[in-house]
């Protein structure tokens, strides 16, 4: 029986890859060293900030002791974009509506920073429908880890094969299985709606035990 459904956040509720891509170039072209948007995708889709500059402080010798400031500035600049362009989508507050009507309890865990992960919840009208919030900064290790998982499982009493996983990308979905938990991988946010996870859940119902 599922009795949780766990959601990244960006990439699966939120539309994020292009604000997270845009914010993050915005900070490093003030230092002369904006990335494309293929390599951002190809490598860096779904890291925290600190470890994309810490990429790019080994690929492309990005000074160290800008990280810092080129975090303040991504973060801030996150902040702008989603104000101005995160909006409540229905099919998704459907979704994790008709999932607590059945008693599911619902988290999002996602390796952005918490003010973002809060605000964008926010925004889209899907906060009052959470159980729990997990960010990066309420772990030790973000994703690929499933430290994030295993901490929301965790505080929502849920055992790994009591729960669903939705994730968008590679990191994320080693860390969704590495959590032990069912895992249903979407190509982007709509991919995310009621019916859809419903299918996935009857599916996984009906599967037999292997354990
Ligand atoms: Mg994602």
């Amino acid at each position: 029986m599922i009795k949780g459904v766990l959601f990244d956040m960006d990439g699966v509720l939120i539309d994020a890859k292009d604000w997270h891509y845009e914010a993050l170039n915005d900070a490093l072209r003030l230092f002369g060293m904006p990335i494309d948007r293929d390599a951002h995708l190809a490598t860096f889709d779904g890291l925290p900030t600190r470890k994309k500059l810490q990429t790019l402080s080994k690929s492309r010798g990005l000074p160290m002791r800008l990280h810092e400031f080129l975090n303040t500035i991504k973060q801030n600049r996150t902040v702008e974009i989603a104000t101005e362009r995160c909006r409540p989508v229905f099919q998704h507050r459907f979704a994790l509506q008709q999932l607590r009507s059945r008693g599911m309890k619902i988290a999002v865990c996602s390796n952005s920073v918490r003010q973002s992960v809060e605000l964008m919840m926010k925004l889209s009208g899907l906060d009052p429908m959470l159980d729990m919030i997990v960010s990066n900064e309420d772990v030790s290790k973000p994703k690929p880890d499933p430290e994030m998982y295993q901490t929301a499982m965790a505080h929502l009493s849920l055992q790994p094969a009591e729960t669903l996983i939705l994730e968008d990308n590679d990191h994320g979905i080693a860390a969704a299985r590495a959590s032990g938990a069912h895992v249903m991988v979407v190509g982007g946010p709509e991919d995310v709606h009621y019916q859809a996870i419903a299918q996935r859940i009857v599916e996984i119902e009906a599967a037999p035990v292997t354990a």
